[in-house]
């Protein structure tokens, strides 16, 4: 990848836990250049995907920041789509947090798509290691709280312009994720709750880690039906008056530049 690629991101799925009539779960597109990786698969994630003519036959790979299913659902219907119906012959290269493996593993099992296993290569990205090269981007993790079962990877996605984007999973108050996400060009991050609930953010709460943060712009997703309202975002913004954000919109496209140099001093 050339120092010129355009890094764009889009938001597949903006829903939480359940899909809407317009909304998929989780579920990030970034494409540089010709190259593309996905964050998140969530269900009706796939479906969106093949609305928008995505390149699933040539995925460079797909990082999932943990293993509920609104994160990983449509990965089997993917493997499978590719293998039988795309002709894909490379194992698709997927991402876990440490420790996550064996439980896909499990799950499969559980599924009778053991079979997945033989057309993904599977890898564990053990939070705090130096950045690892993943297709066209170098990848970062944070380890999260998020349930009394999983932790959760957001992964900072950075291309060779340095573009940097922050992709949360799902969590609560963090101070390791605005130290993480800190001067990214963009943040994702999610706010799904108007009150606050252990593992997630309401959007005062998500604003707040952007305040810290700082990031050049943010989005909010997987957020409830209902919310994501006006009333949400001026609560969001409220706790973040100098960073634009807004709730990300299904199939929305942002480009995302390099931030200007600061000046030291
Ligand atoms: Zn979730």
């Amino acid at each position: 990848m050339t120092s010129t690629t355009a890094l764009t991101y889009t938001c597949v799925g903006p829903s939480c836990a359940w899909p809407t009539a317009t909304r998929a779960t989780s579920c990030h597109r970034l494409d540089a250049g010709d190259r593309t990786v996905l964050v998140d698969l969530g269900h009706g994630a796939l479906q969106a995907l093949r609305a928008a003519e995505a390149p699933l036959d040539r995925l460079d790979a797909v990082l999932l920041t943990h293993l509920h299913l609104d994160h990983w659902a449509d990965l089997v219907p993917l493997v499978w789509m590719r293998r039988f119906e795309l002709g894909a012959s490379a194992p698709l290269p997927v991402v876990v947090p440490e420790g996550q493996a064996a439980r896909l593993r499990t799950a499969l099992e559980a599924l009778d798509a053991l079979d997945v296993l033989d057309w993904i290569a599977l890898t564990e990205l053990q939070a705090g290691l130096p950045p690892t090269g993943v297709g066209p981007v170098a990848v970062t993790a944070v380890a999260l709280p998020h349930s009394a079962v999983l932790t959760v990877n957001a992964y900072r996605l950075q291309v060779a312009d340095g573009t940097t984007i922050v992709v949360s999973g799902d969590c609560g108050p963090s101070d390791a994720l605005p130290a993480f996400a800190r001067d990214a060009a963009l943040l994702v991050l999610e706010a799904t709750v108007p009150e606050p609930l252990a593992g997630h953010l309401t959007p005062g709460e998500a604003g707040a880690i952007v305040a810290a943060a700082q990031p050049g712009r943010a989005l909010l997703c997987h957020y409830l039906e209902p919310l994501g309202g006006p009333a949400e975002l001026a609560i969001a913004r409220a706790a973040c008056p100098d960073v634009p954000i807004a709730f990300a919109q299904p199939g929305e496209r942002v480009p995302v530049a390099p931030r200007p140099a600061t000046t030291p001093g």
